[in-house]
């Protein structure tokens, strides 16, 4: 019989730096390829050499288009790794947004980059629900009596995001990625999966519940405050998954009429990408938003054109820029509010930061650790008429945290302000199945794995995550420990 192995790289007793290592008889499979974020420490993982050679590898399988899951790719191809990254045709698209891709480099720097760089053409995108061979006749060397296959499944987290179905010698290895969650709008519940004989189960809330969800309701409070004041409501948002949730509610509390119509403003050149690769891909996400779309075909889509068209932004080309704004909202129909409109250039964004009109902004990056919302902040948080919503988790250390933990001053470009608008967040926006979301998915497997294996987390959800296991399912379960090996059984 082969032999079979796991080695977990990353992600291990922590929540990032994803990476799995699959060895099927010497062949090498890594599951994730992601940076390690957050505390120095662990960031400082990203600068030492990986335990195994980046040219041994011989292919990556992506499971969605986060940093901590893709984003130390570029690090591993400039190490030597030369093979095909497996990815959903989405995720391919969003990396071209996330990762820095030697192709769009100067010329005169592009032969050196492409002996040594990154390129997205890499990549290598196959659709759901497809099982493909990770390698085929082409690679004699690489053992054409074990193919391992790979099947992406929907995980319902993020726009592409998957669990990659690894099928080799007989055995089923589920990566399981991150979980998304049930009932949310915008993606879909993550889809059940009956059996694997390994399975690999993320754990950042093992050890927590997410607030009921309260159909919109703190959201149009917000909102309707911030309009009563007559001031600009800020909201940080990371560029990719969180925007397209908040215009969904900003939308149908329009519509419901349950929030004024204001003027919203995207001012994120890679939310505005991430957007339209959303709205392109509407039947990869919640059934939900093709009816949305439906009702923006008409009224609401005429009034965002003559929005548009009522703008100064001082442009030379207004009416190309008008043209463009159009045709984008057109594209976006599904998440476009009734006053919507796609900041494009920092000549626009300079003019909507200096703006007083009462309107809606939304600006990355959503811990307010960089990007253009910090020019929005700096022009609107020493003002009471003014509110800035956090919608995202912010971490310690960040402006965001500072904020939400009541700073009465914070420092913006080199300047201290004085904290008088108001600072609210919304914690329900989270992209990860909570502990009872978890079980409800392992709820779907008819018979139980050889072994769960839990990654992804924080000690203490890990092992929250594994008590629940082991008391509800009596299903085996193992807690990842950083570069352990362990075999799977034949
Ligand atoms: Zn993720």
């Amino acid at each position: 019989m082969p032999s079979l192995s796991l080695t977990f790289l990353g992600a291990a007793g922590t929540v990032t730096g994803s990476k799995h290592l699959l060895e099927v008889d010497g062949r090498r499979i890594l599951v994730d390829c992601g940076l390690f974020q957050g505390l120095k420490e662990l960031r400082l993982r990203n600068w030492e050499p990986l335990p195994i050679e980046p040219a041994s590898i011989d292919v990556v399988v992506l499971t969605h288009a986060h940093l901590d899951h893709c984003g130390y790719l570029p690090r591993l191809v400039s190490a030597g790794f030369r093979g095909r990254i497996f990815c959903t045709p989405a995720t391919k698209e969003l990396c071209s947004l996330v990762l820095p891709d030697s192709a769009h480099i100067q010329e005169e720097d592009a032969r050196e980059a492409n002996r040594h760089g990154f390129t997205l053409g890499q990549l290598q995108p196959v659709g759901y629900d497809r099982e493909v061979p990770l390698w085929g006749q082409t690679r004699p060397d690489l053992g054409l009596t074990l193919v391992p296959t790979v099947e992406f499944i929907n995980a319902g987290h993020l726009l592409g995001s998957a669990y990659a179905r690894v099928k080799v010698a007989g055995k089923t290895i589920l990566f399981g990625g991150d979980l998304g969650r049930y009932g949310r709008p915008v993606l879909p519940d993550p889809t059940p999966v009956p059996e694997a004989d390994v399975l690999l189960l993320e754990s950042t809330y093992g050890d927590r519940l997410h607030e009921a969800d309260d159909n919109g309701a703190r959201l149009a409070a917000i909102v309707n405050d911030a309009a009563a004041r007559g001031g600009k409501l800020i909201i940080p948002s990371f560029a990719i998954g969180r925007v397209e949730e908040v215009l969904y509610w900003l939308k149908r509390l329009e519509e419901e009429k349950r929030i004024p119509v204001l003027p919203v403003y995207l001012d994120s050149p890679m939310a505005i990408a991430a957007l339209q690769f959303y709205s392109a891909r509407l039947n990869e996400l919640d059934a939900d938003l093709a009816v949305s779309e439906t009702r923006s075909q008409r009224p609401g889509l005429r009034d965002s054109v003559s929005e548009v068209r009522s703008q100064r932004f001082g442009l030379r080309d207004a009416v190309s820029e008008v043209g463009l704004q159009v045709r984008g909202l057109r594209r976006v129909a599904a998440f476009a509010t009734t006053r919507m409109t796609m900041i494009a250039s920092p000549r626009q964004s300079a003019d909507l930061i200096a703006s007083r009109q009462p309107s809606i902004v939304i600006a990355s990056s959503g811990m307010a650790t960089g990007g253009r919302v910090l020019r929005h902040l700096a022009a609107t948080i020493s003002n009471p008429k003014n509110t800035v919503m956090f919608v995202g988790y912010q971490a310690a250390g960040t402006r965001g945290r500072l904020l939400v933990d009541g700073a009465t001053e914070i420092k913006l470009l080199g300047r201290v302000y004085p904290v008088a608008a108001h600072v609210e967040r919304i914690d329900s926006m989270s992209a990860h199945a909570d502990y009872s979301e978890t079980l409800r998915w392992l709820s779907g497997f008819t018979r139980a794995p050889g072994m769960t294996y839990l990654v992804h987390g924080d000690p203490v959800a890990l092992a929250a995550l594994a008590g629940r296991i082991t008391a509800e399912k009596q299903w085996p379960v193992h807690v990842a420990a950083h570069l352990e090996r362990v075999a799977i059984p034949a």
